[in-house]
């Protein structure tokens, strides 16, 4: 009996252990972000109004992530000079200097790249930006990537309620038509076999989704290959879990040998008190 006990005592200080570990790395994921400095305004109207520019930064920074993922490595790969004439150029990109200098320090760590302030979240960098930074806009050269999201799909990489779940022909048909129109003017078919292979390219992945008759999903011809934070996350946990798991089942191996042990003694004590 004390065996036993001596035996349950520390598989049950392990076991404790064990869970405080998984514990710790349940809780260790940034899912509880709550930051102060919210006002009841949505942050898309700050953006939108302020200071007179009409142009959404969030909506500019999903049209940016679209043509970094989804065109860029094809452009790269065909060595091709996108003209600054085409609206997809990142010189066209209004808010493209204040996005480069946002400095990502940690999770919860975001600095001005021209103060060097520091912020607990990329939307309260943002918010700076438009009230601090906003004279940096190059606003005398407008140009709004944001108003290339219907052509560039940017719902499907944003907020997925937002998207509309019927389709509308005439929007469609609108969309489409400004899509085409960028493949004319970044990728003209006279400039040569790589414009005009990009151009098909950039008809595929962007425009020939464009329909209310069921076309090919959008960026059909993929895009950049990334390791996404799941992928990382998942990855640290099983790194974590793998060992945690192997050493509970050596515990239990550990612990079913001992009470073999216990179980092999009992029958020679009962023998001895046995009377004759
Ligand atoms: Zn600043």
């Amino acid at each position: 009996m004390e065996r036993s006990i001596a035996v349950a005592a520390p598989r049950l200080a392990l076991l404790n252990l064990s869970i405080s570990l998984l514990l710790i790395v349940a809780g260790a994921s940034p899912s509880n972000q709550e930051f102060e400095g919210i006002t009841g305004r949505s942050l898309e109207q700050e953006h939108d109004h302020t200071h007179g520019i009409h142009c959404s930064r969030d909506r500019s920074r999903a049209a940016w992530k679209i043509i970094d993922e989804y065109l860029m490595p094809f452009v790269e790969k065909e060595n091709y000079k996108i003209s600054s004439r085409c609206r997809l150029h990142a010189d066209n990109n209004l808010f493209r200097d204040q996005e480069m200098h946002k400095i990502h320090v940690d999770v919860n760590d975001w600095q001005c790249g021209y103060c060097k302030k520091s912020f607990r979240a990329e939307k309260f960098l943002d918010q700076h930006f438009d009230n601090r930074h906003y004279n940096l806009l190059n606003v005398s050269h407008s140009k709004c990537l944001a108003d290339l999201c219907g052509a560039l799909h940017c719902d499907l990489v944003m907020d997925s309620k937002l998207r509309k779940t019927k389709c509308n022909p005439a929007a469609a048909s609108k969309n489409r038509h400004l899509c085409e129109s960028l493949a004319g003017s970044c990728f003209p078919v006279s400039d040569g076999p790589s414009a005009s292979r990009l151009h098909e390219l950039f008809l595929h992945q962007f425009c020939d989704s464009h329909t209310c008759n069921g076309g090919p999903k959008p960026f059909s011809r993929g895009g950049k290959k990334q390791t996404s934070t799941l992928y990382i996350a998942i990855s640290a946990m099983t790194l974590v879990l793998l060992p945690l798991f192997y050493f509970i089942v050596y515990l239990h191996h550990w612990n079913m040998r001992a009470g073999v042990q216990d179980l092999k003694r009992i029958p020679r004590k009962n023998q001895k008190t046995k009377p004759f």
